[in-house]
């Protein structure tokens, strides 16, 4: 098999499952009991924390920790529940990137969130984010890279225009506050990433997107925010998410991420030579993502033909790829982000997206680009043939 879908799925490695395995046999405590070996695993929990907190350049108790990437994005926007009339400032609260993932998107509509446009490249449109923010705004939501194009956006530029902008409501005695959001759940494993110097108030991680479990993820929440609990229960996680900790989940978040930052400067320079390797072998596409995304991610518009047909038949053959992000694709719905960079229907209906990995070797590259382009050449066939 060779699996060139690392934006939907990472495997973990047998370190981060060796890590783990204790948590689920002999260290299976409750961390809120009262006994000693539970005391020990609440301990290692806090370090793993730490540890998670510590790769984005914070500390364990900025971090709630939530079941995934999809939990900490609805929780971050909790920040704007306090006393804020919903109803009297629909659409004008929050704003957010076109090219957000769903978990953003559909929780920014609760809010009545209006889209900030971007460029054909994907990267944010600057002037319509200037031109959209107003005295109503609370909270703007912009992911740190793009889960289906890769795009990196200027986060630390971003933070510098929401911060004049705050001077300035200082200066008239508005008393809005307005928070910067990011959901960097595809950048940990790719990118250094530093809270303060981003400039971001509220960051998403995942271990999913990181070689770590699913259902784990992280928020980092700056001091002067307060949020709502999406639940309420046992006060766990300073009372923000109740529930009995998901200890070996966390030891793997920790582990995974301990992995990953070791190897991010050598997996960067591997993904640059193996999209090369790709591209030159591949033929009659059209590169999509062409300039401001990360090497690991290669979308390729084969226009004229039909990306889910060429994804069940790279299937037969092994490969696994994606349209765009998994939860839109097994609901049939075609890729907004293609739609917000504006790419005609027609080719958004022939886009495949690539996503390298760890795992992936020139070998394996090599075989996919030979199958890849014998698929579509049979496709092309087919077409011709009627
Ligand atoms: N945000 C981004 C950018 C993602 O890529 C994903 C996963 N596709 C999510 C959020 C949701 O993550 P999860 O399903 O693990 O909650």
């Amino acid at each position: 098999m060779i699996y060139l879908d690392h934006a939907a799925a990472t495997p973990v490695s047998e370190k981060v499952l060796a890590a783990m395995k204790p948590y689920f046999l002999d260290d299976f405590f409750n961390p809120s009991a009262a006994y000693l070996p539970a005391k020990k695993v609440a301990s290692d929990y806090e370090m793993a924390k730490a540890t998670i907190a510590h790769a984005i350049g914070a500390k364990g108790s900025d971090i709630v920790i939530t079941a995934g990437a999809t939990e900490a994005n609805n929780l971050a926007f909790t920040a704007l529940t306090s006393g804020c009339p919903l109803e009297a400032s629909a659409g004008k609260l929050v704003l957010y990137l076109a090219t957000e993932h769903d978990s953003i998107r559909r929780v920014a509509e609760r809010y009545g969130g209006t889209e900030i446009k971007v460029q054909k490249n994907g990267v944010i449109d600057l002037g319509d984010l200037k031109a959209k923010i107003t005295d109503e705004t609370q909270l703007i939501s912009i992911a740190l890279v793009n889960n289906e194009l890769g795009t990196i956006q200027p986060l630390a530029e971003i933070s510098t225009i929401i911060r004049e902008i705050k001077l300035d409501r200082l200066k008239r005695g508005v008393k809005t506050p307005l928070y910067l959001h990011s959901d960097a759940s595809q950048a940990l494993n790719l990118l250094e990433i530093n809270v303060a110097r981003l400039g971001v108030d509220l960051l998403t991680i995942s271990a999913a997107k990181t070689y770590g479990p699913k259902g784990v993820g992280a928020l980092y929440v700056s001091h002067d925010i307060r949020l709502q609990p999406l639940t309420v229960g046992g006060g766990q996680e300073r009372g923000l998410r109740s529930g009995t900790e998901n200890v070996a989940g966390v030891i793997g978040f920790a582990e995974a991420v301990r992995e990953t930052k070791e190897h991010l400067n050598s997996n960067r320079k591997k993904y640059k030579e193996l999209k090369k390797t790709l591209l030159d072998e591949l033929q009659g596409y059209e590169l999509v993502n062409k300039k401001h995304s990360l090497d690991s991610f290669i979308v390729l518009c084969y226009n004229g033909l039909d990306a889910e047909r060429l994804i069940f038949l790279l299937e037969d053959r092994e490969v696994y790829v994606a349209t765009g992000a998994a939860c839109a694709a097994s609901k049939g719905e075609k890729s907004h982000v293609l739609k917000a960079i504006g790419l005609p229907e027609a080719e958004i209906a022939g886009s495949l997206r690539l996503t390298l990995g760890q795992t992936n070797t020139k070998e394996q590259i090599l075989e996919a680009a030979k199958i890849i382009n014998e698929v579509v050449e049979g496709e092309k066939k087919r077409l011709r043939n009627g």
